[in-house]
């Protein structure tokens, strides 16, 4: 069976044929994302392996199906990149890997927040150009200083986790409330009042449009002087303009980004030597308190070794006709694919 694996790097490669040790895919590698373009590179593939910022919309699923692909594995979390209700009119089963490494991205998180805090990404500079003046490297202790989380399922209940046992206090807010949260001590309260407290707010909610620009100028102007705003989960949670004109002023102090609005463009392809065209990203690269990462918060070992074992034994399971439980359905969407759920947040 022909599996077309799209947006290929050299460890996807390797680790898919590493996982595929004892079971039988054919597999097509192709280097592009998929899109309405590419997406007849996949002709004669029954399944087709996507990623993030590959463009499974109505126009390429039509494209996909009319020449014979019936499933889309998504080796990722987020599906917001896929037309759910496309692919279910098309008869396209779509599977995704909802927890490979949840531990993967919540440890990224807080090195993003401790990098910016202590200052490392400039100290580390500066070292090696034999200058230790500390002049401008002073961070803050981490006790004691309050964190709203936005989204608090299974990435967020780490970075709760990690950020008690360093003393924080704990805001959260989603539209669930989760135990394992609560049980830290973690107080949930509505966003405005989330905003307004917390000196690091750390962001793990999906895209999807009730959160898309969670982070605009009305969200920004509520919360507190000088606050650390982290971004690993989607780059449109945040609307980069309304972020950078916080920076300018000052209302934002430290801004950690692993994930960008239009990071397709970018992310995951060595661009050096090229010129960079979107001023919006450039932008935010001159802020010294800025730290960006390319979409590598999921990149450890262990993950990736997670996401190619799952996607196969997804891809084996609809095969087989057994009911798959990494399946994404088009009704009713992401809430209800939340695992840590309890009840709803009054
Ligand atoms: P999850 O489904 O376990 O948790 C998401 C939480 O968000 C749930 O508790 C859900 O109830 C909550 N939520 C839904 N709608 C909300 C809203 N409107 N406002 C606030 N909260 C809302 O997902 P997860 O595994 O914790 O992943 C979180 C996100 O992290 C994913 O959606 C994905 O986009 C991102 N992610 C990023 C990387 C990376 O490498 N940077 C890797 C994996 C996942």
């Amino acid at each position: 069976m022909k599996v077309a694996v799209f947006s290929t790097k050299v460890y996807d490669k390797k680790f898919l044929e590493i996982a595929n040790i004892n079971q039988q895919y054919e597999f097509a590698f192709f280097d592009p994302h998929l899109n309405k373009d590419t997406a007849i590179l996949a002709a004669g593939c029954p399944a087709v392996c996507i990623f993030v910022n590959d463009e499974a919309d109505a126009t390429t699923l039509e494209t996909l199906a009319a020449n014979g692909t019936s499933l889309l594995a998504l080796r990722c979390a987020g599906f917001n990149n896929v037309d759910l209700k496309a692919a279910a009119k098309l008869c396209i089963t779509v599977v995704r890997v909802p927890a490979y490494s949840p531990q993967s991205v919540a440890e990224h998180t807080i090195a993003m927040i401790l990098c910016l805090n202590r200052k490392i990404h400039r100290a580390y500079n500066r070292v090696r150009e034999g200058n230790f003046s500390l002049d401008g490297l002073m961070g803050f202790d981490m006790r004691d200083r309050t964190v709203g989380i936005i989204g608090t399922g299974k990435i967020g209940v780490i970075v709760s986790q990690i950020l008690k046992g360093f003393g924080c206090k704990l805001l959260a807010y989603d539209v669930y409330r989760n135990p394992e949260v609560e049980a830290l001590g973690a107080k949930y309260v509505e966003l405005p009042e989330l905003f307004a407290n917390s000196d690091i707010i750390s962001l793990h909610c999906p895209l999807m449009p009730e959160t898309h620009h969670l982070i605009n100028s009305d969200a920004i102007a509520q919360m507190k002087p000088g606050v650390m705003l982290i971004n690993t989960s989607r780059g449109a949670l945040i609307n980069a303009k309304a972020v950078t004109r916080g920076l300018k002023s000052g209302k934002i102090g430290w801004l950690g980004l692993d994930v960008y609005e239009k990071e397709s463009d970018l992310f995951f392809e060595d661009l050096s030597g090229t010129i960079i065209q979107d001023d919006v990203f450039l932008r935010l690269t001159t802020f010294h308190n800025v730290l960006i990462t390319g979409h590598q918060a999921f990149f450890t070992e262990d993950a990736v070794s997670n996401i190619a074992e799952t996607t196969l034994t997804n891809i084996t399971e609809v095969l087989q006709g057994v009911s798959c439980v990494n399946e994404v359905k088009a009704e009713p969407k992401t809430l209800s694919q939340t695992s840590t759920i309890s009840s709803p947040v009054a």
